[in-house]
């Protein structure tokens, strides 16, 4: 059984994959590199989903407020 607060974690880090993805799909699939002129973490590519990059989007945003 996992600990309340790896579970806490767990949960919300889905909630933030569901937004990103929410997100992504509002902005027809484009990345906070492009819509924020975010310096992604990684290099965007076919491999690259683009909610993942809103995730850490969010993340560096949350750091600095
Ligand atoms: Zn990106």
């Amino acid at each position: 059984m996992p600990t309340v607060a790896a579970t806490h974690d767990s949960t919300a880090t889905a909630a933030l994959e569901k937004a990103a993805k929410y997100l992504c799909t509002m902005r027809c699939g484009l990345c906070p590199h492009v819509v924020e002129k975010y310096p992604c973490p990684t290099d965007c590519g076919m491999d690259t989903q683009v909610w993942e990059c809103w995730v850490h989007f969010f993340r560096a945003r949350a750091k600095d407020a």
